[in-house]
């Protein structure tokens, strides 16, 4: 694998994106404030340009942002012409509750759910669904399909889910989530790019035949980033926690390294025939900008 990675990465050209050859979509998260509402919707501005063929608004723990997803995804839908995906979870709703909320977004227009079970909602203890809730994301997709033909996404897990027995059930549980009507696949973050590889091979040797697109996360805060790989079982290389060594007081430095870690995976994956990415952008534009520029991407005039 170190040989077939080390090939891949000597060959592939420091530019390496043809124009058009590569789509990329954008995650966003619900604003809670009016000035987090404004830098939201400068990053969506910014990024639009290059025509992503979807943007995506998460939908916090226990349902919490309901509201603020709904918001949101519906000033997309009202101001630009980019498609928008809304994220929707099973947690500490009934299966009406859910349903209600997606027959809202069907009726305004809203065409693609990123369909998920979510956790719990007090961050730490082991999920339990709703005794009148979907039991997980294949259970939701199946309701989903009942209500329209939504264009749906799942999350998958190159570095296996948490709560997840092993590789194997984790794929299984991936195939199922394609069965019941899943178009994408979308995964969690990782920074080892030989690892969605392996993933990639792994799913398709499980039957698994829809696209798996590789959620990139340009590290805006080493510190959070380390919080949130630990929940979610990424693993942290050793070198990239020296290459963020001393730069928690200067954010300029911070965030050429970031971009210089990103483009070099992306550059990598697409060496490796990726053609769709999907960024974290954590509301913040550039680093996804810049990303994007250096695969290739321009914006559409
Ligand atoms: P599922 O696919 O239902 O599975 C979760 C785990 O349970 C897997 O390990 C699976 O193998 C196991 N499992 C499920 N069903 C069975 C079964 N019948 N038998 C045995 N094992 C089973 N969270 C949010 O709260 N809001 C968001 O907006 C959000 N967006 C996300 C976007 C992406 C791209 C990703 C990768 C994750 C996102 N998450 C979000 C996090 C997600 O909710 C958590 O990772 C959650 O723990 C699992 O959700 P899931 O949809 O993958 O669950």
């Amino acid at each position: 694998n170190q040989m077939r990675e080390a090939q891949r990465a000597l060959e592939a050209p420091l530019f390496s994106g043809l124009p058009g050859d590569i789509e990329v979509s954008f995650e966003f998260f619900p604003p809670k404030s009016e000035k987090m509402a404004q830098t939201l919707w400068q990053s969506v501005e910014t990024l639009a340009p290059l025509d992503p063929r979807f943007v995506s608004v998460t939908y916090g723990a226990g349902g919490s942002t309901r509201e603020r997803t709904h918001a949101a995804v519906r000033r997309i839908v009202s101001e630009t012409d980019i498609p928008a995906a809304a994220h929707l979870t099973c947690v500490q709703a009934t299966r009406e509750e859910v349903d209600q909320v997606a027959r809202e977004y069907w009726e305004e227009g809203v065409r693609h759910i990123v369909a998920l079970r979510g956790d719990a909602p007090d961050g730490g203890g082991s999920y339990a669904p709703h005794p009148g809730g979907y039991q997980n994301a294949a259970d939701l997709i199946a309701g989903l399909k009942q209500i329209a033909d939504f264009e749906i996404s799942v999350a998958a897990y190159p570095e296996v889910h948490p709560d997840s027995p092993d590789r194997q059930a984790d794929l299984d549980n991936l195939k199922r989530k394609f069965d019941a009507g899943a178009t994408r696949a979308i995964t969690q973050f990782f920074f080892d790019p030989e690892c969605f590889f392996e993933f990639r091979d792994k799913a398709e040797a499980a039957g698994i035949e829809g696209e798996i697109v590789p959620g990139v996360m340009p590290v805006m805060s080493f510190a959070a980033v380390q919080r949130m790989s630990g929940l979610c079982g990424t693993a942290i290389p050793d070198w990239m926690e020296g290459l963020f060594e001393g730069l928690d007081e200067r954010p300029e430095a911070r965030q050429l390294v970031s971009a210089t870690i990103a483009a070099e995976m992306c550059r990598r994956l697409y060496a490796g025939g990726v053609r769709q990415f999907h960024f974290y952008t954590l509301n913040r534009a550039e680093l996804s900008y810049a990303i994007c520029h250096m695969l290739g991407l321009r914006p559409k005039a």
